[in-house]
């Protein structure tokens, strides 16, 4: 057995060692491959910019009734 475990880079498909204590980067072929596949994740998780959550304590804090006494 001389042969490390390899696997197609998920972002390239090029074969690479996917050992984490041979390649750091490993299931990926190179750091670059890596960030293109988090980049893919992030953006079909916040197709739409998400909103930090400070904003939205924020906006749990609004006191609706001040709202409602203002519109009239
Ligand atoms: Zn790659």
């Amino acid at each position: 057995m001389n042969a490390l475990t390899r696997a197609p880079c998920p972002t390239c498909r090029t074969l690479t060692v996917a050992i984490r204590s041979e390649n750091p980067t490993a299931p990926f072929c190179s750091t670059r491959c890596k960030l293109v596949d988090l980049g893919r994740w992030l953006d079909e998780s916040y197709g739409v910019p998400a909103p930090l959550a400070e904003d939205e304590d924020e906006l749990e804090s609004l006191p609706v009734s001040n709202a409602r006494r203002g519109d009239t």
